[in-house]
């Protein structure tokens, strides 16, 4: 059994004494995969840095600028940088990029910008996006639409909406990714979206070092727990855990085409 987090941030401050501890025990959990999301200039530029220097672990880089730092983007486009980063073979994602109106550290209009160049930049590239969203599912998706983003597709990370608007992401060609949140005993709700989503869009993520899945609640996150969000989904899906890691790994290989990791 293979398994693999979808959305981490390998590139943060919290693993820089003791990165190569955390991606054994990553290894030792069977996590062979793992996505570093980038969240500004510095962070994407970090996340192909590791993923150049850590094939073997099977780590691969997004590059973006998180809703919250979309004001560090320069006006009229992103950052220089992208446009080679986003090239780069090591580089199977854009993002990670969204709307996010819960915390609001970037005004709205910068953040939709921001995001609409994003989607550009992935349809042009053709690599997939990864969405973040938080209380603005509604806002979110009419930008995707908005933008024919079903022509690229992705993944909406830490995905935390209703129904209804998994119903309309799944539509566009998007994959759903769960996290820690998921395990948590008040998430019946999302628990039950989880549920019905259908198999072949599915992936699991620890959006690491943040949400730590039950029982690590409250420590900091690593890959190796992304073993906890599999076992929650295979539990409210009924399905056996083989099963899943099976089919949200060949879910991984289609949306971000890595292939046996040696792209
Ligand atoms: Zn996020
Ligand atoms: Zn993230």
């Amino acid at each position: 059994m293979r398994l693999l987090d979808s959305h981490c941030h390998l590139n943060m401050e919290e693993f820089a004494e003791d990165l190569e501890l955390i991606l054994r025990s990553a290894r030792e959990a069977r996590v062979e995969r793992m996505l570093v999301a980038g969240f500004d200039e510095p962070s994407s530029g970090k996340a192909l840095a590791l993923a150049k220097a850590h094939p073997a672990e099977g780590v691969f880089a997004a590059v973006g600028i998180h809703p919250h730092d979309a004001k560090t983007c320069p006006p009229g486009g992103l950052p220089e940088s992208f446009q080679d980063w986003a090239a780069d073979p090591r580089v199977v994602a854009i993002g990670e990029t969204g709307l996010d109106l819960h915390y609001n550290l970037s005004p709205r209009e910068v953040q939709e910008e921001s995001f609409r160049r994003h989607i550009a930049l992935a349809e042009r590239v053709r690599k997939p996006l990864v969405v973040h969203v938080r209380d603005a599912y509604d806002e979110a998706i009419g930008i995707l639409r908005d933008e024919a983003a079903g022509r690229c597709t992705g993944v909406i990370h830490c995905f935390s909406g209703e129904w209804r608007h998994a119903a309309e992401a799944l539509e566009m060609g998007f994959f759903l990714s769960f996290a820690g949140p998921l395990t948590f005993p008040r998430a019946a709700a999302l628990r039950e979206v989880a549920a019905r989503v259908p198999e072949d869009r599915l992936l699991c993520e620890t959006d690491s070092p943040y949400l730590a899945p039950q029982p690590y609640r409250g420590r900091r996150n690593q890959p190796a727990y992304v073993a906890a969000v599999y076992e929650t989904l295979a539990e409210v899906r009924k399905v056996p855990l083989e099963i899943l890691a099976g089919q949200v790994w060949r879910n991984a290989e289609r949306l971000f085409g890595w292939g046996d990791g040696n792209v």
